[in-house]
This record gives structure tokens, C-alpha cells and sequence, in this order.
């Protein structure tokens, strides 16, 4: 694709003697995969050392909302870059902090009381979950084993891991995690079956189980599986009915992903955690909190001497500049009006993607908010994904799809003209592709 001598090339042999890129078995970069360095990026762009553009379908891993390079966000960084840029964040505080913390509350049904920050999804995950034993172990409750739902993902750290049931993540680590009850996941309007597993499962060891866990309308990692705001509402109910704490993971569905500012106002139900990461920076610096309500915050309120207190600490907690960030964030929310001008978009897109359905191969083509996604369907063990996302490159799409499942997670800044692009990008990508597969199947 590029000459041997470009600085690009230069790059990539740099890269490749000395990184090891996370999610990728490195192998791949030999030919399967590229691997293509990134000399700029503004709004829903990246840009390669030879100004070819990819449109950034993924959000970067669901961590962009308002594009690369945002210039709000940005001026806001360079702002407290000027006066702050992180102090330890035990005995002292600041301001961005505070009106971050104060916004998100506001944000929150009245239910929730504090925030816990952290500085990335998998350790907001690992806080909930210890949280959530601590309470219990205040309350003289044993309760050491923890729901989750099948094909769940809450990161990979070993507590989150162990809460996860993505078997590429999870299968070689068995042995190291915490045993854990898994529900049968919910998928659409199908959830009568997992209701009736978890009720079996709170029946026979509610005493033991300090917390569910779940990601509330889609499971991302879990390829986009979607399912019924109906199942979380009643999950959550017969959990709280049992005593079990309930922790919702909107470190992807969060702010505004699936239509409202967070899942679980679908949902009709309130959790007692709430995890938050991924678009709260909106893409720019690591940054996570977890939020619970001032129940769960005075078990721990005591004497010293009771050694009650929740030590959980990272030496990045509560960093000045990704909260400047998180504030400017919240800010182009209040501006914009981006869940209604999103609602608009995402209609547009699904309207635009039902062409796709004309490929027989696509399968359960579905959408929720700002994601949309399909299957590509009996293609059982073959890296088909891995074609469309090696096409999508070469008619500048950044895909990146989730096995076989391909997904578009966009940044909420793109425009009509380029979701266009997108699907008619789809529709030549999956030409090609079934083009190839009659080759294949005809010698
Ligand atoms: C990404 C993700 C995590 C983990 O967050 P990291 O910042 O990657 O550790 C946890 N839960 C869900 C639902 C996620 O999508």
C-alpha cells in the first residue's frame, strides 16, 4: 500500500520493535491486519502520513462524542492546563472536580449521592464490585459471589473479568477469577427465560450474593447484543426485592449513546452503582467514576478507629485536566441539543441501513440510539469481519468489527452527508465481499 521509505513505513517498523498493541495478537501485522500510524485527526476523521482520511465509525472505541480535536474541548483543556493539572486527590481538591461532580448528580435521578472517581472503565468495575462486598461486609452480611449475565463485558482487570463471559477475554484467565452466577442473557423482546434463571438463581443463593452486574439496553463487547428495557426494569426489582445490590455498567451506553443521557433512564428502575467511562471525556483523557447513593456512602462513614473506610486508590484519580474535559463535555450537551438532533440522526441512519437487507447474509441488522449493528450469518469460523474491516480501510472507514458482528458507534458530530457515505460504503464493501464468497464456492 505505501512505499518502503515513507515516513509511515518508518513508523510502523519503529512501532512494531518496540509496542505491544493492546486487543491484537501482533502476528496479524504481519499481513493480515495493517498497522497504520496516525499523523493528525479532527472531527470524525483520523489522518494517515499521506493525508488519507478514515472516518472514525467506532468513536475510537467508544470514547469520542463530539470529534477529534473538538475545538470547545480543547480550548477548555488548554484552559486548566494553565492553572491545574493534577494534584493527589485524598485531603485535597479542586474545582473542576467539584462542578463535575455536582453536574452529574444533577444529571441523576435524585436517588444518587456520591461520586467515586477512577481512571478507567475496568477499575470503576472493580470499585463497584468492592464496594458493593464492603457494604455488605459492614452490614455483617457474607456475601462474596456476584450475578452477571452471559455474553457479558465489563473490562479486564480480574475482578471485572470475572465478571465477564466474552470467551476470547475470559477463557485462558479461568483459573484466576472469582466464581461467579451467570444469567442467561436477554436478547430483544426474549428475556422470559433469563427472568426466570435469575429468579432461580436469587431463590437458591441470595444470602451469598452481594451484586448484579449488568449493561443496561446493549451489550457492546458482547457484539451489540440488544435486548428490552423490560428485562432490566424487572431484573432490577426482583434483585432489590432480594437484597442484592445492583450495579449498571453504562461505561459505553452512558451519555447518550442509546438515546437518553443514560440507559437506565429507559429503564423505569434505579440502580445502587452506577459505572461511568468511555464518552465522559469525550474521548480525550482516561477518566471514570462510579456513583452511588448516600446509603450505601454512610455504612462506611465512621470513627477511624472502625476501619470502615473505602481505601481504594489510583495515583491518577481525580485528574484536573480529563475533569476540565468532562465539564466541557457536559457543557456542548446543554448547548447542542445533541440527544434530540441525535434522535434525528440515528432515524436517519437506520432508514439509510435498510438497504443492507437486500445481502442475505445480513443478519439481525439492528440499532439503539447511536448504534447500529448486524451479523454476518453463516460465516461460522471464519474471519469475515476481518475482511470487511481490510475493505473499509481501503474506502477510508475505520469499522473495526466485533468478530463477524460489524457495528457503527459514531461520534454524534457526523453529519448526514457522511452517514451516507457510510452505508454506500457498506453496500460496495459487502458487494465485493459476496463477489468473492461466489468465487470462492464456485472452484
Ligand atoms: C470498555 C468497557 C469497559 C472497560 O473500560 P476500560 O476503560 O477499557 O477499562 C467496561 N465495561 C464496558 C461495558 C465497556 O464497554
Amino acid at each position: 500500500m505505501t512505499l518502503d521509505n515513507t515516513e509511515s513505513a518508518k513508523l510502523k517498523e519503529l512501532d512494531l520493535s518496540c509496542i505491544w498493541h493492546p486487543c491484537t495478537q501482533m502476528h496479524d501485522h504481519e499481513a493480515n491486519i495493517p498497522l497504520i500510524p496516525i499523523a493528525r485527526a479532527q472531527g470524525v476523521y483520523l489522518y494517515d502520513f499521506e493525508n488519507r482520511a478514515y472516518l472514525d465509525c467506532v468513536s475510537s472505541w467508544w470514547v469520542n462524542l463530539f470529534g477529534h480535536c473538538n475545538p470547545y474541548i480543547s480550548a477548555k483543556l488548554k484552559e486548566q492546563l494553565d492553572s491545574l493539572e493534577h494534584i493527589i486527590f485524598a485531603g485535597f481538591t479542586h474545582k473542576p472536580i467539584i462542578e463535575l461532580s455536582h453536574r452529574l448528580l444533577e444529571l441523576l435521578d435524585s436517588k444518587f449521592g456520591k461520586c467515586f472517581y477512577a481512571d478507567n472503565g475496568s477499575s470503576a468495575i472493580e470499585v463497584a464490585l468492592k464496594m458493593a462486598f464492603h457494604a455488605c461486609a459492614i452490614q455483617k452480611k457474607k456475601k462474596n459471589k456476584f450475578i452477571c449475565l452471559e455474553n457479558a463485558y465489563h473490562g479486564e482487570t480480574i475482578g471485572a473479568l470475572s465478571v465477564g463471559d466474552v470467551g476470547i477475554y475470559t477463557q485462558v484467565y479461568q483459573p484466576l477469577l472469582l466464581e461467579t452466577l451467570k444469567v442467561k442473557a436477554p436478547s430483544g423482546e426474549n428475556f422470559a427465560e433469563s427472568l426466570e434463571s435469575l429468579k432461580t438463581l436469587l431463590q437458591a443463593h441470595k444470602e451469598e450474593i452481594a451484586a448484579f452486574v449488568l449493561e443496561p439496553l446493549i451489550q457492546c463487547a458482547g457484539n451489540m447484543n440488544m435486548y428490552s428495557a423490560k428485562f432490566v426494569q424487572e431484573a432490577v426489582k426482583m434483585c432489590q426485592e432480594a437484597g442484592v445490590y445492583v450495579i449498571f455498567d453504562e461505561i459505553a451506553v452512558g451519555f447518550g449513546r442509546t438515546g437518553s443521557f443514560f440507559a437506565y433512564q429507559q429503564c423505569g428502575v434505579v440502580p445502587d452503582f452506577l459505572c461511568l467511562s468511555k464518552g465522559i471525556t469525550g474521548g480525550y483523557l482516561p477518566l471514570s467514576v462510579v456513583i452511588t447513593t448516600n446509603e450505601i456512602y454512610s455504612l462506611f462513614y465512621a470513627p477511624y478507629e472502625e476501619h470502615k473506610a473505602f481505601l481504594h486508590s489510583h495515583s491518577y484519580t481525580g485528574n484536573a485536566l480529563a475533569c476540565a474535559c468532562a465539564n466541557a463535555v457536559l457543557d456542548i450537551f446543554e448547548r447542542d441539543n445533541v440527544l434530540e438532533n441525535n434522535a434525528i440522526l440515528s432515524q436517519f441512519i437506520w432508514k439509510k441501513l435498510q438497504v443492507l437487507q437486500e445481502f442475505g447474509f445480513v443478519q439481525n441488522l439492528r440499532h439503539q440510539g447511536m448504534v447500529f449493528a448486524f451479523d454476518l450469518g453463516g460465516f461460522e469460523g471464519q474471519r469475515k469481519g476481518l475482511e470487511v474491516f481490510n475493505a473499509g480501510l481501503k474506502r477510508g472507514l475505520l469499522l473495526r468489527p466485533l468478530g463477524n458482528t460489524i457495528y457503527l458507534m459514531p461520534p454524534y458530530v457526523l453529519t448526514k452527508e457522511q452517514a451516507s457515505y457510510i452505508v454506500e460504503s457498506l453496500v460496495e464493501i459487502l458487494k465485493i465481499f459476496v463477489d468473492k464468497f461466489a468465487n470462492k464456492t464456485k472452484v
